[in-house]
């Protein structure tokens, strides 16, 4: 392969759980993306990427496919059969394509996310290394000590020591009873950046000389977060402990506390979180280098960006349930590195994710396809024009398992933001809202009353309704129906 073969090559990187603000492109302080940051001055950093849904299966469709994650209504969770897409689109016009996803379940062919790939590799096989571990009590021993517990528990609470008891008992259990822990890259859940940077580089070297659409999804900052202990070093200059790593963890899902209950681990939890993004910039740093050596590089348009970002007690909530649209969950990083085209100041203005896959279509010289619902920036970004839009973020409200159908069938919460305001919508039997002002309030705390600032929360309900009737007129009834075979199709080849 050689440059001029590859003009027209497209690497894009999403990370699952990033938080715009846990990037050094994006302004955070502690030292998270060092390569990343560096690369971003030669890039387009966009600073308010907001996604079109969260948490995972209601962002993709937007990134991939240009379409709002409910515009196809309830029953399409992920990609349509036969839905154009990016890759879909790249493999129609001769690019070679592969997609390595770091075991997120729900980017795998169950829900679409193989179409268009040549090479398509979810690691949903991923098997963790070996731990060191004790062997399991027996089941006797383990109901006796269940029993023992619970009487134990009777007793505290009958003296007023139910708390205290309770962290005790979680102390006996993550520190004692369960099997010893090796080291932290025996505890991680999904295969890290490393892994998934391996297998593209090896790609590489099998790809043809047709220009390539790369797609890498990487899960090093999702929880549980079990950085590799290198990045855990280059981030602080210490080591951690995989013991106290899997107490941390084991603590922060905690469902017998109250938020307030987590502070005193917050930190502690946010530096595991921050050296994931480290691993990723250093391994982001090896694929780009790598490249730079085949002289493939300054023919790549490179993306990163990612799927929704993650929850620190920020309105007492953790991780990324759909629960909230608040900031730390739709506020994402965007940065678009195009070859020979030198770093431009962009807008402030909110850039959806519905616009990104246009954006990139027309960065390659091609004319994106009519069913994508988004337009392309990129001219407002050469010439660094802002853009009147508004984003919005849709989602099913409580809908953490989209397996059940009765889950995906709750309340739909909607948020439009433009450039200063946010509306957060809630449509279930009687409709709530909050609006705020996101300048004089970044951390979304004081809903403005009804009256103030009436005119922008007009502005912004009138976009949230046009919004609600296109999807209510637009839903494409083809693709429902095919979404709902290949279900049916699942069911029947699963069957006992
Ligand atoms: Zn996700």
């Amino acid at each position: 392969m050689n440059e001029t073969q590859l003009q027209k090559s497209l690497i894009l990187i999403t990370v699952d759980c990033l938080r715009a603000d846990h990037c050094g492109f994006h302004g955070y302080s502690r030292p998270t993306t060092p390569f990343l940051d560096s690369l971003a001055e030669e890039s387009f950093v966009v600073p308010t990427t907001v996604v079109a849904g969260a948490p995972t299966f209601f962002s993709f469709p937007s990134i991939l496919a240009s379409r709002m994650p409910l515009a196809l209504g309830r029953d399409v969770i992920g990609l349509a059969p036969g839905e154009n897409t990016l890759a879909l689109f790249l493999r129609d016009l001769g690019y070679a394509t592969a997609a390595f996803s770091a075991a997120n379940p729900y980017l795998s062919p169950h829900f679409g996310y193989d179409s268009g790939f040549d090479t398509f590799k979810d690691f949903l096989d991923f098997v963790k290394p070996p731990a060191q571990s004790a062997p399991a009590p027996s089941p006797s021993f383990a109901k006796n000590r269940g029993k023992l517990n619970r009487s134990l528990r009777g007793a505290a609470g009958r003296f007023g020591i139910g708390k205290v008891y309770d962290e005790l008992y979680f102390q006996y259990c993550v520190r004692i009873a369960s099997p010893s822990v090796g080291n932290i890259d025996s505890l991680r859940e999904f295969p890290n950046a490393e892994v998934i940077v391996d297998h593209a580089i090896s790609w590489l070297a099998s790809a043809t000389k047709r220009p390539f659409f790369l797609w890498l999804h990487l899960m090093d900052a999702h929880s549980p977060y079990y950085p590799s202990q290198q990045a855990f070093r280059d981030l602080t200059g210490r080591t951690v402990s995989s013991t106290n790593a899997r107490y941390l963890n084991e603590f922060w899902k905690r469902s017998d506390l109250a938020p307030g209950d987590f502070e005193q681990k917050k930190t502690a939890i946010v530096e595991l979180y921050d050296a994931g993004i480290r691993s990723i910039d250093s391994h982001v740093e090896r694929l780009v280098t790598h490249l730079k050596q085949k002289n493939l590089w300054n023919s790549c348009t490179f993306v990163l960006t990612a799927d929704h970002g993650e929850s620190f007690l920020e309105h007492g909530r953790r991780f990324h349930s759909p629960l909230s649209l608040s900031e730390e969950i739709v506020h994402v990083p965007l940065m678009i590195r195009v070859p020979s085209i030198a770093k431009r100041i962009v807008s402030d203005a909110p850039f959806s994710h519905l616009h990104l896959a246009p954006t990139l279509l027309e960065i390659l010289d091609l004319k994106p396809p009519e069913c994508f619902t988004g337009v392309s920036l990129w001219r407002h970004l050469q010439q660094q024009q802002p853009w009147d839009l508004n984003a919005i973020t849709e989602c099913v409200y409580g809908c953490t398992n989209p397996f059940r159908a009765q889950d995906r069938m709750g309340t739909r919460l909607l948020s439009v933001r433009d450039l200063r305001h946010k509306l957060v919508m809630r449509l279930d039997s009687g409709t709530s809202e909050e609006f705020f002002d996101l300048v004089a309030d970044p951390q979304e705390m004081f809903p403005l009353q009804h009256g103030v600032q009436n005119q922008d929360r007009k502005k912004l309900s009138r976009a949230a309704l046009d919004h609600l009737s296109q999807t209510a007129s637009s839903e494409n009834l083809s693709l429902r129906l095919k979404d709902r075979l290949r279900e049916i199709l699942v069911k029947l080849n699963t069957a006992p």
